[in-house]
């Protein structure tokens, strides 16, 4: 058993958060975790609580895996740590990178046969950034430099990480984007679709911005082009089926590289092992992290693809970059065991087959909600949009930040959801049966419920 008051007020005594107003922490208290499994986590006074975020899209395999923790432990008595560097390696991250490279679907000729471990999805994209300037200068193409990526992305919380990201209120603070990074307008055809415009045509104009950015850079100084497969942190945005097969048509126009940010979307998470599959597009890079160990222990990394692994291989020397913990044995192991059960399990295939459809299907029924504008799913990702008229889809005020008073139900109803502005968005764990994906549902109900009931308490809902 726990104190939460004293645990409370030992966390906002010396426990900076990420991302948290510590004013309200000081007053409300965090809500302290202590335990979890399957999909369920508990909290320090013994409420269960159905956690439809997989932590932080992470626990692709859900809580309380034997395998993992024995993996661990196994590899902690054997060998806790030794780097990689000066021409040393440790048989978990040889095996790992093998499989992989094994995973990794060849795509129109291109393989990945080659992986650089960091241990988070922010290193990873500082290694891109690197890796791809390291690439051009190799190339003999020094001057480019500029990396381009979009509004509303989120590639991580580092200066490169954040810089890549489009997140405005990150922007704000520390003097961000570095120079040599720039952003378009984010695929979201709910806010950004003009009248009368369909949603293909949309994506088709969404994907053109990036050629536009590129003539108005001047193509020669251009570097690469980054993004997720299904904007996660910008709220769960579903790119039109027209964009992605735009978007490499121009970038093997132009000739830049492309680095597939699939933090959240690999491992099952969009039905397959890498969601570049999904959508059939070429990556020269591909970020991964979280799923890979379910979460379990921070490992993250880079599948380098054949076109720039053979030019830093053959012609780099000495790649001037890497982390303490590159290639980790511990998180190694436990990545290793977390895909091998993945495959045991056939997690993928099942989300692909089995679940996603289900899901899919019963979020068809939440859009009927008379709170609820849109509700759609992609894979084991889902978003609905609360909005104030369902006839007009006219959304709320944000000043009433009515997205954050769902998610106050939500905590009260034993669920977690997460709240994107009014846009209410899930990543449940991948080992879900239909019997909790119907449980889950019933509580987004009765949440998006006692909002709409909360409201017109308020007088600010027909
Ligand atoms: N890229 C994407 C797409 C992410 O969603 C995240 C984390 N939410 C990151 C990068 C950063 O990963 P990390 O927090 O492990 O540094």
């Amino acid at each position: 058993q726990h104190d939460t008051k004293a645990i409370q007020a030992l966390d906002s005594a010396h426990y900076i958060h990420p991302f948290t107003d510590h004013g309200d922490l000081a007053t409300r208290g965090s809500r302290v975790i202590t335990q979890a499994q399957g999909i369920y986590i508990w909290d320090s006074e013994g409420n269960k609580i159905l956690d439809a975020m997989s932590g932080l899209w992470c626990v692709n395999a859900g809580y309380g895996r034997k395998e993992l923790a024995e993996a661990a432990y196994q590899q902690l008595m054997t060998l806790p740590y030794y780097n990689s560097f000066f021409q040393t390696t440790n048989v978990p991250a040889v095996q790992l990178a093998a499989k992989l490279a094994a995973l990794a679907p060849e795509v129109r000729g291109r393989k990945f046969e080659h992986v650089f471990f960091s241990s988070s999805g922010s290193e990873s994209n500082d290694t891109n950034v690197r890796l791809v300037r390291r690439y051009w200068d190799l190339m003999g193409q020094p001057q480019r430099k500029t990396i381009i990526g979009r509004h509303n992305a989120y590639h991580g919380s580092t200066m490169a990480g954040a810089s890549l990201g489009g997140m405005s209120g990150m922007h704000a603070q520390g003097d961000l984007p570095i120079p040599g990074i720039v952003h378009i307008e984010q695929p979201y055809f709910f806010e950004n679709g003009r009248p009368g415009e369909s949603e293909a045509e949309f994506g088709l104009r969404a994907a053109r911005a990036l050629e536009e950015k590129i003539l108005e850079i001047g193509a020669d100084k251009v570097a690469a082009f980054i993004a997720e497969p299904v904007q996660g942190a910008g709220g769960v945005i579903i790119p039109p089926a027209t964009y992605w097969p735009e978007i490499q048509r121009i970038v093997d126009q132009y000739g830049i590289l492309l680095i597939s940010d699939e933090v959240i979307c690999a491992f099952g998470r969009l039905g397959h092992w890498f969601a570049y599959e999904k959508f059939g597009y070429r990556p020269d890079l591909v970020t991964f992290a979280k799923g890979v160990t379910s979460g379990y222990i921070p490992l993250g990394g880079v599948m380098v693809g054949d076109r720039i692994a053979k030019v830093l291989i053959d012609k780099g020397g000495e790649f001037n970059h890497g982390y303490t913990y590159s290639g980790h044995p511990v998180a190694c192991a436990v990545g290793l065991a977390n895909l091998e059960l993945m495959e045991r399990e056939d997690l993928p295939r099942k989300v692909r087959e089995e679940l996603a459809p289900y899901l899919a299907k019963r979020f068809a029924e939440i859009g009927e909600h008379p709170l609820v504008g849109l509700a759609e799913t992609c894979g084991f990702v889902a978003g609905l949009v609360l909005v104030k008229d369902k006839a007009s889809k006219a959304m709320y005020d944000p000043e009433l930040a009515v997205g954050m008073m769902c998610r106050a139900h939500c905590f009260r109803n034993g669920l977690i959801m997460r709240a994107v502005g009014d846009r209410m968005i899930i990543a449940p764990p991948l080992v879900m049966t239909r019997e909790q994906i119907d449980e889950m549902v019933a509580l987004i109900r009765r949440c998006l419920d006692d909002t709409l009931s909360e409201l017109r308490e308020k007088g600010l809902h027909a």
